[in-house]
Parts: C-alpha cells; sequence; structure tokens
C-alpha cells in the first residue's frame, strides 16, 4: 500500500511539474528590459503627432524612451547599437481602441466545441500568449480592452506591466455596463451573474458600481445602450441609470465610452453625457446622421471608433458602404476618429483588424496619414496617454517599422519589418 501511495504522489507530483514547466514555456515573457543606446538609422521615420514624413533620419532610444530624432551620425555613441531600417517607414506603434483581449479568436458563425474548450481555459491561464504575440506581430504595440472579464483584464494588464508577460500595453475598461434584457447578456450570452458585465438596476446601483470598478484601476467605463432592431427588441439601460453611470465616472476622473445602435440610443448617451462613441451601427443602415449630431459630436470633442472592419464581416457590402459615408460625413465635419477593430468578435483578426480597420478608413475618404494619426496620436490623446502615439523626443519607444512608404499606400502596414515595445525589439524580419 505504501509504495502504491508513493507512485501516486509521485505520478501526481511529475504532472504538477510538467504543467508548470508548459505553463512557463508557452507564456511569452519579455526579454530583458532595454539598457544602453539603439540607434534606428536608414527609415523614413513618420515625426510628431501630425506624422510628418522625415527620409533617412535617425532615431535614438535609450531605455525604453525615445532620447533624439534626426540625430547626425557624430550624436551616435560609439557603443550604441545601430539597427539599419533602410527601405524601411518607422512609424509609432499602433494602437487598437476596441478589443476583447478573452475572446478566442475564431471565423464567424463558428461555435465553440467542447473540444476547443480545454484549450481556451489553457489560453486564459496564461493570459492569451497568442492574441499577444498575434498583436505585436501585427506592430501593435497598445489596445484599449473594451469588454472582458473584470479581474482577469486587470491581471493581465498589470503582468504586462511588471514585467511578467510581454504584449501591447494594456487599458482597460473592466465590466461593460448593459441592461439585463440588453446586449452582450441575451444577445451572445454573456453570463448575466459574471465578472464581464455589471446591469445596475437604480441610479444608487449604478454609483456603487462604478465607485468599485474605479478603485479596482479601470481606465475607462464602457456602456451599451441598444434597443435592437425590429428582429429582436433589446433592452436599454434606463435615463436615471445612464446618467449615474457617466456622472459617477466622471467624478473619478473616468472617461465613459459608449455602444450604441439606434439613433434614439445615441441620443440617450449624448443626453446622459458620454466621452466617446463605438461602432456606426445603426440597427437601420443608418441612411443619415441624425439631427446634427456631427456638429454636436464635434463640438463636445467626442470620439467615434467606427470598428468598420467587424461590420464589414456582419453587414452587406451596400449596407457597409453607407457606414463608411457616415464616417466621411463625420470626419468631414471635423470629428475625432480613433481606430478600432473590435478584434476577438468573430471574423476580426487580432492585429490584422487593425490593418484592415485602416484601409477601410482610407475607403471612407481619410487619407492615408490621417488614418494612421487615428491609429497613433489622436488614440493617444483619446486615451489620455500623452506617452505614447508620437514619434518625438521623451516618448516611449513603441515603434513599427514597415517595407514601403503607407502614405501613398495603407496596405504596406501589413509589410512588418520590426517592432519595439519600450526599446525592446520584441519582432524581427531583417534577413
Ligand atoms: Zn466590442
Amino acid at each position: 500500500v505504501r509504495r502504491l501511495v508513493v507512485y501516486t504522489f509521485g505520478a501526481i507530483a511529475l504532472l504538477v511539474a510538467a504543467g508548470a514547466a508548459w505553463y512557463f514555456a508557452t507564456l511569452y515573457r519579455p526579454g530583458p528590459a532595454h539598457t544602453g543606446t539603439l540607434a534606428l538609422t536608414g527609415a523614413t521615420v513618420l515625426v510628431g503627432p501630425d506624422l510628418e514624413p522625415r527620409p533617412a533620419t535617425t532615431v535614438l532610444v535609450e531605455r525604453g524612451v525615445i532620447t533624439a530624432v534626426g540625430a547626425a551620425e557624430a550624436d551616435i555613441p560609439p557603443d550604441a547599437t545601430v539597427v539599419d531600417l533602410t527601405g524601411t517607414t518607422l512609424l509609432p506603434g499602433l494602437i487598437d481602441m476596441h478589443v476583447h483581449l478573452g475572446a478566442p479568436e475564431g471565423e464567424r458563425g463558428a461555435e465553440m466545441g467542447p473540444l476547443q474548450v480545454p484549450g481556451a481555459v489553457a489560453d486564459a491561464v496564461r493570459f492569451v500568449p497568442g492574441t499577444r504575440r498575434a498583436l505585436l506581430a501585427h506592430g501593435v504595440t497598445t489596445v484599449r480592452s473594451l469588454g472582458d472579464d473584470h479581474a482577469w483584464v486587470l491581471q493581465l494588464r498589470e503582468g504586462i506591466r511588471d514585467g511578467t508577460l510581454e504584449g501591447p500595453r494594456v487599458f482597460a475598461a473592466g465590466p461593460l455596463f448593459t441592461a439585463p434584457g440588453g446586449h452582450p447578456v441575451v444577445t451572445i450570452g454573456v453570463d448575466p451573474q459574471g465578472d464581464g458585465v455589471r446591469l445596475p438596476a437604480t441610479p444608487d446601483e449604478a454609483r456603487r458600481m462604478v465607485h468599485a470598478v474605479a478603485a479596482d484601476g479601470v481606465d475607462l467605463i464602457k456602456v451599451v445602450q441598444e434597443r435592437g432592431g425590429r428582429k429582436r427588441r433589446l433592452e436599454p439601460i434606463a435615463p436615471d441609470v445612464l446618467t449615474a453611470i457617466v456622472a459617477t465616472a466622471h467624478e473619478r476622473d473616468l472617461p465613459v465610452t459608449a455602444h450604441w445602435g439606434s439613433p434614439q440610443d445615441l441620443a440617450d448617451v449624448l443626453a446622459a453625457g458620454v466621452d466617446g462613441l463605438e461602432h456606426v451601427e445603426s440597427r437601420g443602415a443608418l441612411d443619415r446622421w441624425p439631427g446634427d449630431a456631427p456638429r454636436v459630436l464635434v463640438e463636445r470633442g467626442i470620439a467615434l471608433t467606427p470598428t468598420l472592419s467587424v461590420t464589414e464581416v456582419a453587414l452587406p457590402p451596400d449596407v457597409h458602404r453607407r457606414l463608411r459615408q457616415r464616417v466621411a460625413e463625420f470626419y468631414t465635419a471635423g470629428g475625432h476618429v480613433v481606430v478600432g477593430s473590435d478584434a476577438g468578435m468573430p471574423g476580426v483578426p487580432f492585429g490584422g483588424g487593425v490593418h484592415r480597420e485602416l484601409e477601410l478608413l482610407v475607403d471612407s475618404g481619410l487619407t492615408p496619414r490621417e488614418a494612421l494619426e487615428a491609429a497613433t496620436s489622436a488614440a493617444a490623446q483619446v486615451m489620455r496617454a500623452p506617452d505614447i502615439g508620437v514619434i518625438a523626443h521623451g516618448h516611449a519607444a513603441d515603434l513599427v517599422a514597415v517595407r514601403g512608404d503607407p502614405l501613398t499606400d495603407i496596405s504596406a502596414v501589413r509589410d512588418v519589418e520590426m517592432v519595439l515595445r519600450d526599446g525592446r525589439i520584441v519582432v524581427d524580419h531583417r534577413q
């Protein structure tokens, strides 16, 4: 009997050790923090918030921070590591303003079978290494999580901050504020009791819940206000509850962004005083902006994340064309557009979704340079993150070098040569 006990414990110990070894081997951990000086030479550098192209410009990076743009050869310290980026364009790392990091990637309409569940769980406990890898591989160095399991996404954000996990910087809204009969509870079956949503029934409860997630350290609040379409009615948040959510968030100095559906939903969230809008996804085709919405949005400085890459997957081409027209009207009116893909939703890949969104914004009438601003400096501004999104002295060295010239052909962003995150080279395709 004693021998059996020893064997059993031995077998369990081996399994635990194998599990731990596998866990650490597949975690995707960062290399050492950047030290010394890195000189990036030869690239056309897109400088400043306006992405002004400067050919053959040297960028110096010290301890993860940009210390010089346009350094002369004599300024390069003799012990610097020189990286020749001739033939590439160097731009700030891309920012995806709308992701769901906990969602497994998949094709539209694909259901997760029981055989995929263990893999999904294993992925979640390792904080989705494949997702973090894919984002960086596509030059996405910052993401804004808009609807993930609250405790999980804050742990992921912390792991990346403290150097335990490699990955893009994470800004997180934590749980979605919505109604029990609303999206995403009844639409895609998000657990109403789970940590991914908050369902306040009264203004008092809303205030308590916002204070609680604010104390946990979220970067913003996301509300969902959607009545649904003719096919399925959804429950919106009551106006007094919505107002309490936004007012309490503002008390805590947190911006609020809103998922909206119909023109009435838009009116509700504007009345409540939100700071940002997600999607241009009216349950009709949004044949026109309601009233003088673009002017109101511009006046209030409300940023719009059109997420055209997710609606492209879901909607017929003619409807999608109308959504792009609405984006064009908003932008022409002076509106702030930022890039968000809704990656994690079926059919929208992490990283690749940002490249597609950039192309769709160019299809909507933005110049490639304006589209890139929406994925860099403009996005950083909306996230109140002054250290990222711009190539200038003192900014974080989150950088991406792509082959060719994305200012003439936006699809050049797909041809990633090198990616730096806080000065660490995390992707390197040099021959
Ligand atoms: Zn989303």
